[in-house]
């Protein structure tokens, strides 16, 4: 078990590198291929620059050409996704559905969402077109994998979260949440379904409200001022997919 939960993390490590790209160039509308170069001097990155986390600890975390400082960002998304990985591996297996379809499925569904959190908290926008194109994967793994009303529940939670947000746009005038956050919202109700992105809505919330008064009490913002949204709710999101139903268990059992 050790030894398969390493290699997720490996995996992850591997993929959470990739994503850095991604967040990265995406937003500098600059092609994904070709070979990873360092932001300060342009060098051409070699393979032992580019081992997740290791290359970054052992070299001090500075460029090995010019001994600028490189951005914690590279470490920090290669850990978390590595321990995503993980926790989704001991997750999939634990529900005892550890087929490979849904083992990557889920893969797929945390790099996005890691993607689409720091890409908001680093440049206050959503990458739309990833948020799309994982609302549709979602939906052909959906059409294939679950049951007919099961399926519908998921249809009719994407269009149910993402009219809750565009009510949230128009009434705060923007202040609150941006276009990005409906699409945002109708990806996590195909992916959750009605009682899953209840829950996952209600977490980003309750933790971005916390997080905020917090900012506020500390002086580090002012009242009115924007914080980026999408990374709570993808912490609702991973922790629906992850723990949803077991929380909505407990919830009915208190009642
Ligand atoms: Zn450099």
């Amino acid at each position: 078990m050790f030894f398969v939960l390493l290699l997720a993390f490996i995996l992850g490590g591997a993929i959470g590198s990739f994503l850095n790209v991604v967040i990265d160039r995406s937003t500098r509308g600059e092609s994904i291929l070709g070979r990873s170069y360092c932001d300060h001097c342009k060098a051409t990155l070699s393979t032992i620059d580019l081992i997740p986390i290791i290359s970054f600890v052992s070299f001090g975390a500075r460029c090995r050409y010019c001994k600028k400082p490189i951005s914690w960002q590279y470490p920090i998304v290669e850990g978390i996704t590595g321990a995503l990985f993980v926790l989704a591996f001991m997750v999939v297996s634990g529900n005892g559905q550890s087929s490979l379809i849904s083992l990557t499925y889920v893969f797929f569904i945390i790099s996005i969402a890691i993607v689409v959190a720091v890409v908001d908290f680093k440049f206050s926008l959503i990458p739309t077109s990833l948020v799309f194109l994982a609302s549709l994967v979602a939906l052909f793994f959906n059409y294939f994998a679950l049951p007919t009303p099961l399926f519908i529940d998921r249809i009719l939670a994407a269009f149910g979260v993402a009219i809750f947000f565009w009510l949230i746009v128009v009434i705060t005038r923007k202040r609150g949440m941006g276009e990005g956050d409906i699409v945002l919202g109708f990806m996590m109700g195909m992916i959750l379904g009605i009682k899953g992105g209840t829950l996952a809505v209600f977490l980003g919330f309750l933790v971005g409200a916390v997080v905020s008064l917090a900012l506020i009490f500390f002086g580090k913002k002012h009242f009115g001022q924007t914080v980026p949204f999408a990374p709570f709710l993808v912490l609702g999101l991973l922790v629906s997919m992850f723990w949803g139903q077991r929380i909505v268990d407990v919830y009915l059992m208190l009642y």
